[in-house]
């Protein structure tokens, strides 16, 4: 069962939204590097969904979770995650342009020189954000440091609204049922160019960390009646309930669709743990560490396609959509799509984070 695109937006249409990205985002094919993979593998440009050079997949996420703070009134929007945060980044983006004032959260995996600020930490500063930098305590590790800031933000939010301000707090990666609207919403728009190019696609690979992308291309791929396969590449390692936990975020999210709209069943579409391939083979040595396959995806792309790949999600993602298309896990001439998310201000970030193999 599925619905068609016009009436899937529909469905959006109804959602609160601010429009932030540049849509369509481009979708071609990379003719070098599918001949040298025995494949036909297409790239759809996620990075460039922003008003400047440092989109990403959280630009489209912001979309509707922007429209949410707006409809509800906020003044504030508060978020998290490490201090080189894409996500980060682009909240504080989203936010100047929607007038409301970032508050960021961000724990430090490489503590910041903040007399020498790089990359994300540098246009977070620029764009205005309160930036509050968390570092980790003597033996702490980041999830533990990550899991103080959220309480820290959580702090600060109590504060603010005891003198009668209204504050959004947004999880990290944008991750929540709104957030994930924006890949339903691009799912519809793939359908589009899809249908545009002829084309069809066996598999969809991408990089995952929060989920908050993968529940959405789920659920537009259950909404829409796609057939791939989603595979799904970490960028750090993610527990047992990993599937389980996107799933419910992905019929989350259909659960808000509908209200008063066309006929719209959200469980007719309901996402299930065996909608997912989660791959936690490519994210060693660790969360914003370099690995080597990482580094020769990067290369590759760059010196084939012309097209950057960042070190901590795209680079590695690329390296299991290459491994597997070695190893034949792709089978031969499998149409294959790599949905680029964008980070390419890694590239700009402390040198633990881009490592030395690059040049
Ligand atoms: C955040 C991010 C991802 C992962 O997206 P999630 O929605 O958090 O799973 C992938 N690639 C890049 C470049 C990112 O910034």
């Amino acid at each position: 069962m599925n619905i068609s695109t016009d009436n899937a937006k529909a469905l959006l249409a109804a959602m609160p939204r601010k429009e932030l990205a540049f849509l369509p985002t481009p979708l071609y094919r990379l003719d070098k590097l599918s001949d040298e993979l025995g494949i036909n593998l297409y790239i759809k440009r996620d990075d460039f969904t922003g008003s400047n050079l440092y989109g990403g997949n959280k630009t489209r996420k912001l979309e509707f979770l922007m429209g949410r703070a707006l409809e509800t009134g906020c003044e504030y929007v508060f978020t998290y995650g490490a201090t080189q945060s894409n996500h980060a980044m682009q909240t504080a983006w989203a936010a100047a342009k929607s007038g409301l004032k970032p508050v960021l959260y961000l724990a430090a995996v490489v503590t910041p020189d903040m007399n020498d600020l790089k990359a994300n930490l540098l246009l977070d500063k620029i764009l205005g954000a309160e930036v509050h930098v968390v570092d980790l305590l003597e033996g702490e590790d980041f999830a533990a440091a990550e899991h103080r800031s959220f309480d820290m933000g959580a702090e600060h939010i109590k504060r603010l609204e005891a003198d009668g301000h209204k504050c959004m707090d947004i999880p990290m990666g944008g991750a929540n049922e709104y957030g994930s609207l924006g890949y339903i919403n691009a799912m519809v728009e793939l359908t589009e160019q899809m249908q545009a190019g002829s084309l069809h696609f066996d598999y969809l690979y991408h990089s995952t960390g929060s989920g908050g992308t993968l529940a959405g291309i789920a659920a537009g791929r259950k909404l829409l009646g796609l057939d791939f396969e989603i595979h799904s590449i970490t960028a750090m390692e993610v527990g047992e309930s990993y599937a389980k936990a996107t799933a419910a975020l992905a019929n989350k999210s259909l659960g808000l669709l509908g209200p008063g709209q066309i006929a719209f069943a959200p469980e007719d579409f309901a996402v299930e743990e065996a909608d997912f391939v989660i791959d936690q083979n490519h994210y060693a040595p660790g969360y914003e560490m370099p690995s080597e396959g990482g580094t020769e995806a990067i290369r590759m792309l760059a010196r084939e396609e012309g097209i950057f790949v960042d070190p901590v999600y795209s680079g590695k993602a690329l390296a299991g959509l290459i491994a597997d298309a070695r190893s034949g896990r792709i089978p031969k001439d499998s149409n294959v799509l790599f949905l680029h998310t964008g980070g390419s201000t890694a590239f700009f970030a402390e040198k633990e984070i881009i490592g030395t193999g690059l040049f």
